[in-house]
């Protein structure tokens, strides 16, 4: 077993002190094989998820806005008994940068208490979040930074990333 912190207070002061060592252990990956480096958050992914109770947090569900594809706008909006538009009006924003759409509002609407009330058919985005199961975690430092405060298990994963890569922060430097 890993040593894991799972309080979100705890998370949340955590990532407002090490900002700037994350920013530096972010340069510090930019130099490393991100294969290697692929591997390594992967395990810890593994390792961290089976250790972690997404049910006890829904911290993603308070925090995030998930962009929704045209199919999964079509499909939510048949399961409101809506149409597309009226659907689109009622809980959707569009990010006027990269024209996705994404439900809008927080915690998300279709939470209760800590539970998904659409867990079958959540977008994919929540589906996959926090995204540590993919390959390039080199290449999304800035959005594992922005989720670290977030997620727990992006916390625990960062963390233990530090540890196998024997990082050692140098705050002067
Ligand atoms: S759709 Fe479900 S999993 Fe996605 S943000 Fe909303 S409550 Fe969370
Ligand atoms: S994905 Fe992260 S933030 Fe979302 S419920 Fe699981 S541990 Fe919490």
């Amino acid at each position: 077993m890993l040593p894991i912190e799972t309080n979100l207070n705890r998370i949340e002061k955590l990532s407002i002190q090490r900002e700037n060592e994350n920013f530096r252990f972010r340069s510090f990956l930019k130099g490393l094989d991100s294969r290697k480096v692929d591997r390594i958050v992967h395990r810890l992914h593994r390792e961290i998820t089976n250790q972690i109770d997404c049910l006890e947090c829904g911290n993603c569900c308070h925090s995030l806005t998930p962009t929704v594809t045209s199919e999964e706008i079509s499909h939510l909006a048949a399961l409101e008994n809506m149409d597309e538009e009226t659907f689109e009006i009622q809980y959707l924003d569009i990010d006027q940068f990269q024209g996705s759409k994404f439900l809008k509002g927080l915690p998300c609407k279709y939470l209760n208490g800590k539970e998904c009330t659409i867990y079958k058919d959540r977008p994919s985005d929540c589906h996959s979040y926090p995204h540590t199961h993919k390959w390039g975690f080199t290449r999304r430092t800035l959005s594992v930074i922005s989720n670290y405060g977030i997620c727990p298990i992006v916390f625990n994963i960062l963390e233990n990333l530090k540890i196998q890569l024997h990082y050692t922060d140098t705050p002067n430097k």
